[in-house]
């Protein structure tokens, strides 16, 4: 049996809308590892762990990692997946603009990965899980079963984040979401920390030119081999 599935590749190509769509086909978990990151990177900006010039204070944050708990909830209504840092829902302010253009140096560092790959790991303990994000193939779960990595060209990338914050009524430009897609697969390509790559028996998919029902298609034939 299938336990665990991990979907990584580079910023904004569709993982979490595969992830999301597959686990509920499979009736499995579905875990957004990108959200806890970026609930560590609105803390920092929240708590003042940002320097006038934009760099991190990593001394301070160290020292805050203890106080930062990230947990997931259904949202009733929608149900969808909410993330919470520390008891509030900040589903909504994670996914801005500023929490994208931060998020890749706060999860550079060695003792932010730590943190949340262990919680990562508990998170998939005994149940069949989804889980999306960078490493998840190569450092958090490198025994999984099934592991996809997906790419698509950054033009094509950038125009679908545009299409969703317009789409979210967020003003964007894309110009400044194409520069943050490229910036951010840059940082996640050369941290040292498990570097985002292919682990060499993930699957490779390109879905720049699939429609979502082909990619789900796709999918799916891949779980059932
Ligand atoms: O998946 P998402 O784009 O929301 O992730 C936001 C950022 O978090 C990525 O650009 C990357 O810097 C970081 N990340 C990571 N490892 C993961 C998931 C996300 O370093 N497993």
């Amino acid at each position: 049996k299938k336990i665990v599935i991990a979907i990584d590749g580079f910023s904004s190509c569709g993982k979490s809308t595969m992830a999301k769509d597959l686990a509920k086909e499979i009736g499995y978990i579905y875990i957004d590892s990108g959200a806890m990151y970026r609930a560590v990177t609105l803390y920092c900006i929240e708590h003042d762990l940002f320097d006038p010039d934009g760099n991190i204070r990593t001394e301070a944050l160290r020292q805050h990692m203890d106080e930062i708990h990230i947990t997931f909830r259904i949202d009733t209504a929608t149900q969808r997946l909410h993330t919470f840092l520390n008891g509030k829902d900040v589903e909504e302010q994670i996914r801005t603009l500023e929490v994208s253009s931060k998020v890749s140096p706060v999860s550079a560092l060695d003792f932010v990965r730590h943190a949340l790959v262990r919680q990562q790991q508990d998170m998939g303990k005994d149940k069949g899980i989804v889980m999306d994000g960078r490493d998840i193939g190569t450092a958090v779960f490198p025994d999984a079963e099934l592991k996809i990595f997906v790419t698509a060209s950054p033009q094509i990338r950038a125009k679908r984040r545009y299409d969703e914050l317009c789409a979210k009524g967020q003003k964007a430009s894309f110009e400044d979401i194409l520069h943050n897609v490229e910036e951010r697969d840059r940082i996640d390509q050369t941290r040292t920390v498990s570097p985002l790559r292919k682990a060499e028996d993930a699957i490779l998919l390109d879905n720049s030119n699939l429609t979502l029902s082909e990619q789900k298609d796709w999918l799916l034939d891949q779980f059932k081999r």
